[in-house]
């Protein structure tokens, strides 16, 4: 595949321009758009070329992975911010609370109220976003859309989190614009302005749809699993 011979940098330069140009069709701004480069699997050094490209924005789905790789990085680039994009199990909160800076799979009241619970007691608040099941599949994580609104609430204004908006993954056998749309209309029937949606297949449509927060891998670090 010719695109993953680019690197890393040109890559990530190549996604920047879509965005913008995706934005722009839509009367939209790209500077709304914040990209996160999803470098789960992918090695340090690949994550320091995207640094030095001038990415700020980093996701990992695995607190385990993120501690081995992370705190070294954050440690010689101190304004990177990073994203958990992947369940979280109440296990871990501790950890995951001390390491990221904001968390996308806010998805049941109990990991809210650990949360929040670990947010107070080491005065690290992470912000977050409530990943919502759009497709309803029984395999992934995500609160149902019934059950958003209670848990908008219970996080926002019980536990007073810093909640940024929603996050879906959309099924993927299905048109992703129907889920973005819809997430778009329980964000706003909930008073949030944030929207983690769009990955490699489809983060231009999402754009498109008022994303601001984006979760792009493969375009840029190239497939996982293989040395590139
Ligand atoms: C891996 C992952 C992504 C990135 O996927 P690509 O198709 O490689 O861009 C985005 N969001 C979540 C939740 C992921 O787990």
């Amino acid at each position: 595949m010719e695109q993953n011979q680019q690197p890393i940098g040109a890559r990530l330069a190549e996604v920047r321009t879509q965005i913008d140009a995706a934005a722009d069709n839509a009367g939209l701004s790209g500077d709304d758009v914040s990209l996160i480069a999803v470098s789960k699997t992918h090695p340090a050094e690949k994550i320091e070329q995207a640094i030095a490209a001038g990415q700020r924005h980093f996701g990992e789905n695995r607190v385990q992975e993120a501690q081995q790789k992370w705190p070294a990085l954050k440690e010689a680039h101190p304004d990177m911010v990073l994203h958990l994009i992947g369940g979280l199990q109440s296990n871990k909160v501790k950890d995951a609370v001390a390491l990221f800076d904001v968390i996308h799979s806010v998805d049941r009241p109990k990991l809210a109220r650990a949360i929040a619970r670990h947010a107070e007691a080491s005065g690290r608040s992470p912000r977050c976003f409530i990943q919502v099941n759009t497709g309803e599949e029984p395999q992934k994580g995500g609160v149902l859309p019934a059950d958003v609104e209670a848990l908008v609430t219970l996080c926002r204004d019980d536990l007073a989190m810093p909640l940024e908006g929603l996050m879906c993954i959309p099924p993927a056998d299905e048109a992703a614009a129907l889920h973005f749309a819809f997430l778009r209309t329980l964000a706003q029937r909930n008073g949030l302005k944030g929207l983690s949606m769009g990955m490699s297949g489809d983060y231009e449509l999402a754009v498109e749809m008022g994303a601001t927060h984006v979760r792009v891998g493969t375009a840029i670090f190239g497939p996982r699993g293989t040395l590139t």
